[in-house]
């Protein structure tokens, strides 16, 4: 296959420095570990050399399909796992009859390793085998890692995770069962990412944790692209994007940056990033007129684990996409993400973890707020229920016919576009 990969520079958000990629290793030098780094191709070039229609003819699959758009030098060590070409569905009346919002639904629990996360991990050790590492580190509270040890576990590449003692067992079993090495971390996700960053430093591995690595949001903004191309270049006006580390917001941001540069399409959607009411680090800068810096760190309490941190280390791409987009944070009770979890699952079948069910616990908030607006809205569904069970076991889990009482199944429509078959 012909090299498609394009030569790109890396800009500090903070500094506004730019490098040659051999320059930097993860992030700006100059701004040390705040210093994120934003992936920048020769777009004109590319407007010019690169037509959307030979989409539909590309050879590679799944996330690859947009490599001219990814900063990697060769096809050499991508993952044979299938990553991307998740669906996009379009339920009928899942708001209610009444209700002038157009749903559509980006299933991300469909991922080989269950979520959103694997788009960043297939880029993390292609990268990473690219710049000749032999061992890949990540600290996280569950998918990033399970991710990495599914994309590692398929190409032989050996691999460290820092795990708080308390993430949910169905993913340290996953990593397990992917043969990961596993440091389990008591205390929470700081301490586990501090551990990783030294063990990285003093061994020379290559880490992939989420707000060291500026090169993750570069995998997890193909999710924007197959949402754009599902809907024939046609962008959406809302999407709701669940918030923890804010990596994935600020993703989906980059990549509908990248297509409005190369004039594939017309605007950005407003960008709405849904917090957890005890975990709102982002909501709360958001809302205030002070520096992001004066910030308070509080301890998250949130049961959806993996938007539950204390501090993002995502923040600054996190904030340039809302506002950037026009977009807004919003919050939502751990009460409301359970039951939205529980109505996504019974009205669609699609069957959300906590924290992607989040996404549409914001969207039900909006719809009440907004009654009459008619917008499109895409809700990233970034992750599967299967990789935490409690919140449909405990007593308290909310069945659907109790908290919605006059509940209708939904019917689901597929979106596919041309040249993305299954
Ligand atoms: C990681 C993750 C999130 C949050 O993404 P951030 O980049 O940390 O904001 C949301 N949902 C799921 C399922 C995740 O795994
Ligand atoms: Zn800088």
């Amino acid at each position: 296959m012909k090299n498609s990969y394009r030569e790109y520079v890396l800009q500090c958000l903070v500094c506004d420095r730019s490098y040659q990629p051999h320059e930097v290793s993860y992030f700006c030098p100059h701004c040390k570990v705040d210093g994120a780094l934003d992936a920048l191709y020769d777009y004109p070039t590319l407007r010019r050399e690169w037509p959307k229609e030979s989409l539909a003819h590309h050879q590679a699959r799944g996330m690859w399909r947009y490599d001219r758009l990814m900063p990697l030098s060769s096809t050499q060590f991508i993952p044979p796992l299938l990553v991307g070409n998740t669906p996009l569905y379009a339920p009928i009346d899942l708001l209610g009859k009444g209700s002038r919002i157009k749903v559509l639904i980006k299933d991300e629990s469909r991922q080989p390793t269950g979520s959103l996360k694997d788009r960043a991990s297939a880029l993390a050790v292609a990268h990473a085998m690219q710049s000749g590492a032999r061992t890949v580190a990540v600290a996280s509270t569950g998918n990033a890692a399970s991710a990495l040890a599914g994309m590692s576990a398929s190409l032989g590449l050996h691999n460290v995770i820092y795990l708080p003692r308390s993430a949910p067992r169905e993913k340290r079993a996953q990593m397990q069962g992917y043969g990961a090495e596993i440091v389990l971390v008591d205390g929470q996700y700081d301490e586990a990412f501090e551990q990783c960053l030294n063990a990285c430093e003093r061994y020379g591995w290559y880490n992939r944790t989420t707000g060291i690595n500026s090169y993750m949001s570069e995998g997890k903004k193909t999710v924007a692209f197959e949402i754009c191309e599902q809907l024939h270049w046609q962008v959406p006006d809302l999407v709701f994007v669940p918030v923890g580390n804010g990596c994935i917001l600020g993703s989906v941001y980059k990549g509908f940056f990248d297509l409005l540069q190369l004039g594939w399409i017309e605007r950005i959607p407003r960008l709405i990033g849904v917090q957890a009411e005890q975990s709102n680090f982002m909501y709360r800068a958001w809302r205030s007129d002070q520096p992001m810096q004066q910030t308070e760190r509080i301890a998250p309490t949130s049961l959806a684990s993996s938007i539950n941190v204390a501090l993002p280390r995502d923040r600054l791409k996190a904030m340039r996409a809302v506002t950037a987009s026009e977009g807004e944070f919003m919050c939502v009770s751990d009460a409301s993400i359970v039951a939205a979890a529980s109505k996504l699952a019974a009205s669609t079948g699609v069957f959300p973890e906590a924290g992607a069910a989040s996404a549409f616990a914001g969207l039900l908030k909006y719809a009440e707020q907004h009654p009459d607006t008619a917008q499109t809205a895409v809700i990233l569904i970034t992750g599967s229920g299967l990789k935490d069970t409690s919140i449909f076991l405990s007593d308290t889990a909310a069945s659907p016919s109790r908290v919605f009482p006059h509940h209708v199944p939904v019917t689901l429509t597929e979106t596919l576009a041309q040249g993305i078959t299954a």
